[in-house]
């Protein structure tokens, strides 16, 4: 494990970030301000304004505005198609920035951050093909009086409301969606995280957009994320984050306009893993399936299932990978898992270690604060002996903590992978593609992968079954989810009157 060496220097002081609101940045003034400690270093590292409601208010009206004037969603596809292209090209020219205040903020590596940025520019890139392709359907079976039509239409404004695990990545999961339908954004990203929320806003601009099509309002969740969800004036809200919020989402919704929903909410995403599968590449893949993001990550492979033959020997695997894991400072290029992004959650975590420890499981590795001068680091945890009524086995941690159960049939490790209320993810680990097939098509989840985990990409959908939640985020559906689809009935010729 490395010591604290920092390669990367850290600001010398924090950056003041304004809230952008109608194409221009609005500074804090007296509205008071966040300031952001890496949670690596302890230092400040940005500061952004805490917006009030009034803030809120006048980001929709820009919103609106944008929306009901069609200044975006009246351009052709071509012409919208141009601004995304344009802003993948800035998010490639400003990644460096951009991955510096992302792991700042956040405390994950630089290396895993730049990736995630690039990946971003991507996202823009691949949807500005969207933007062009996005269309209805025709049904010419109607008789020769009638022409059927199928319209798409954007939703109008979206709020977008996302976590601080993947502050830019969640965000470019769905803005260049969001955007490719026609619709205008007023995003609230976490507290903890504002700053690349902002920076994208600014490049947008830079890149075509016209003013009120993306505004961002900064805030504490129970404040300013409440009233966005209460909103009256807010067509559709998206919200990445706890199934604990995400509930007072849909509440919200009911109790003012009924507005759309997409809900991308929590996991606890089993591994399975048979004793036909290469095991060393499964291991490998497991260690990184928990490892990656210090496990903050919504589809985290944190249930490890395992044949019961090769139990014993694959856990001696995960944690002979997981020591070699390099765990330290985020900024240095070589490390592959950061810090707990925050206080309160390094606290959840150790206290789920604890608690792992009462109700009977055995901690194999890991689990212990890590200390390194400064900063907030777990090693990563692997648990035996793990019965599936413990809380470490149901409740999503979000940190690096694996629970192992065995099983001995198929039938039996499907029925464990789906013991759980949430439905994100899952993986398997099998040379045997009978094997692989049932169990993919028998796990319920939205997303799945076959000897390997946390693939992604932006053509694929993203989205969960059950209690991780609704609807479906990039690809054609990602695009489609900010539409609505209206029929058209055309006469063709004089139609039968009705009054003889
Ligand atoms: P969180 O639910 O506490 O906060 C998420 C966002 O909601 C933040 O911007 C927060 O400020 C805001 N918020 C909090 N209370 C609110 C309220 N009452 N009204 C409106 N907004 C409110 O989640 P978190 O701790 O930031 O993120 C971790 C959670 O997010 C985990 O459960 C994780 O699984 C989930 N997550 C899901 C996905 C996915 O794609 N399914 C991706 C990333 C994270």
């Amino acid at each position: 494990m490395n010591k604290i060496s920092t390669k990367l220097s850290l600001p010398t002081e924090p950056r003041a970030f304004g809230f952008w609101v109608d194409g221009k940045s609005v500074p804090a003034g007296k509205r008071g301000v966040f300031e952001r400690l890496s949670p690596a270093h302890g230092v400040p590292v940005t500061l952004v304004p805490k917006c009030t409601t009034q803030d809120l208010d006048a980001a929709v009206a820009a919103a609106r505005t944008a929306f009901e004037d069609r200044r975006w969603s009246g351009l052709n596809g071509q012409a919208r198609a141009a601004v995304l292209l344009r802003t993948g090209a800035l998010i490639r020219e400003r990644a460096e920035e951009i991955a510096w205040f992302e792991t700042l903020e956040n405390g994950k590596p630089i290396a895993q951050a730049r990736a995630e940025v690039l990946g971003c520019a991507d996202m823009f890139e691949y949807a500005s093909g969207l933007a062009r392709s996005l269309h209805g359907d025709s049904f010419n079976n109607l008789g020769d009086g009638m022409f059927g039509l199928v319209t798409r239409e954007p939703v109008g404004v979206v709020g977008l409301i996302t976590p601080w695990n993947f502050p830019f990545l969640i965000l470019c999961e769905r803005v260049p969606y969001i955007l490719a339908s026609g619709c205008t954004i007023v995003a609230k990203p976490s507290e903890v995280t504002s700053a690349t929320t902002l920076m994208l806003a600014e490049i947008l601009t830079e890149a075509g957009l016209p003013d009120g099509c993306m505004n961002v309002v900064t805030g504490a969740g129970g404040t300013i994320g409440q009233a966005l969800i209460e909103h009256d004036d807010v067509d559709m809200l998206s919200f990445t984050g706890s199934t604990r919020v995400g509930r007072a989402v849909v509440q919200a919704s009911g109790q003012t306009n009924f507005k759309k929903l997409g809900l991308e909410l929590g996991g606890k995403n089993p591994q399975i893993v048979f004793a036909d599968a290469d095991l060393e590449d499964a291991a490998d893949g497991v260690a990184f399936g928990i490892g990656f993001n210090t496990g903050q990550c919504c589809v985290s492979g944190s249930r490890l299932i395992v044949e019961r033959s090769v139990a014993d020997d694959f856990a001696r695997m995960v944690q002979e990978k997981l020591a070699r894991v390099r765990i330290g400072d985020p900024l240095d290029e070589a490390t592959q898992i950061g810090a707990i992004t925050t206080e309160a959650q390094n606290t959840t975590i150790l206290s789920y270690i604890e608690k792992g420890r009462a109700e009977g499981a055995r901690l194999i590795c890991g689990g212990e604060p890590l200390d390194f001068g400064r900063g907030q680091y777990i090693a990563p945890a692997l648990f035996g002996d793990v019965t599936p009524d413990m809380a470490i086995a149901r409740e999503e941690i979000f940190g690096p903590v694996l629970t192992i159960m065995p099983f001995d049939t198929m039938d039996e490790a499907i029925a464990l992978a789906n013991d759980t209320d949430y439905g994100l993810a899952a993986s398997v680990w099998t040379r045997n593609i009978d094997k692989a097939l049932t169990v993919t098509r028998r796990v319920r989840a939205g997303r799945f992968w076959v000897n390997t985990t946390l693939a992604g990409g932006p053509e694929l959908p993203l989205g969960g079954f059950k209690q991780s939640g609704w609807g479906r985020e990039a690809g054609m559906y990602g695009v489609e989810e900010y539409t609505q689809v209206k029929s058209v009935h055309i006469e063709i010729g004089k139609r039968t009157p009705w009054v003889e």
